[in-house]
């Protein structure tokens, strides 16, 4: 028999344990987050929002530049800050990463795992090359943040795991040529289940939001032009989805506002996979 606690039904806790107004419940004041690929596109629209929303953010990304580049923005709005270079791919620059971040700030509470590459040939013609480092990045990467993160976040009993992975985990947008992204990306999904069930009795949440077609320089390549304009016309929505599509997506997961929820993956698509 189920035992429910009897102080549910006063008023003043009517709504459960957590009183806080929710909008405060959003907030993410006194957090420390990293978001990788933050140089430009979703990256940089996530880190900003973690950045409004009260975190202090590293921007992270394989071109230094870029990183710096967010980091001016952010710092200009009066958000903590720092550009960090790393390829998510390699081990040693991913611990390097975590070992700044918690050197600088002391921890890390929100760790947004977004770096990922997109790389178009027909299946038929994708070289064992273009498979390993699709999957080297979008995969065995964000492996490698979500362990190195999670150990200091299993350590601390808390924790926000976030990983970017994409429409394409869930159906082929057809016609396409991205057997290496669509199949990595359903990785990043099952690995966020995963992840997200294991650690969950430990405090730390991992969820992952699966974008549709974002407007973002990853889709602008000319080769990819003609398939675009074919999936426009696939999108109830009627346009592409803009970064800040996705903005308010993240703040939630990385808040407390999301605490009962891992392993899920939050689908931003305009209603593209469903029909
Ligand atoms: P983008 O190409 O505009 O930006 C990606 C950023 O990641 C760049 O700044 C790049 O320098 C950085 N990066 C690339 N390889 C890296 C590495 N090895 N280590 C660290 N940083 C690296 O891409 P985007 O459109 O902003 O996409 C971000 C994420 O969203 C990716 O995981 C992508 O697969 C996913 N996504 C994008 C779309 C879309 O339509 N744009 C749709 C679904 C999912």
């Amino acid at each position: 028999v189920i035992e429910f606690k009897k102080e549910v039904v006063r008023d003043d806790v009517f709504w459960g344990y957590n009183r806080r107004r929710i909008l405060d419940r959003l907030r993410l004041d006194g957090k420390v987050a990293y978001v990788t690929g933050g140089g430009q596109g979703i990256g940089r629209a996530f880190a900003h929002a973690l950045g409004e929303a009260g975190a202090k953010v590293a921007v992270v990304d394989l071109v230094l530049a870029k990183a710096e580049a967010v980091v001016c923005e952010l710092v200009l709005k009066g958000i903590k800050s720092v550009a960090l270079a790393a390829d998510v791919s390699k081990p040693e620059d991913v611990q390097r990463i975590v070992d700044t971040i918690v050197a600088r700030w002391g921890t890390i509470h929100i760790a947004c795992n977004n770096a990922g590459i997109n790389l178009n040939s027909a299946s038929e013609d994708t070289s064992l090359e273009e498979w390993d480092k699709t999957f080297n990045v979008n995969l065995r990467g964000l492996f490698l943040c979500c362990q190195a993160a999670g150990r200091i976040m299993l350590n601390q009993g808390y924790g926000k795991i976030i990983n970017t992975a994409s429409m394409a985990s869930l159906i082929v947008p057809h016609p396409q040529k991205q057997l290496a992204y669509n199949t990595s990306k359903a990785g990043v999904v099952k690995l966020t289940q995963t992840l997200g069930t294991e650690w969950i009795d430990r405090g730390v949440k991992v969820n992952c939001i699966s974008p549709g077609i974002v407007d973002t320089p990853l889709i602008r390549s000319k080769e990819l032009q003609p398939l675009v304009r074919r999936w426009l016309g696939d999108i109830p929505a009627g346009r592409l989805a803009q970064v800040t599509d996705l903005q308010a997506a993240v703040v939630y997961l990385a808040s407390e506002a999301s605490d009962y929820m891992t392993g899920h993956n939050l689908v931003i698509e305009g209603g593209q996979s469903l029909w």
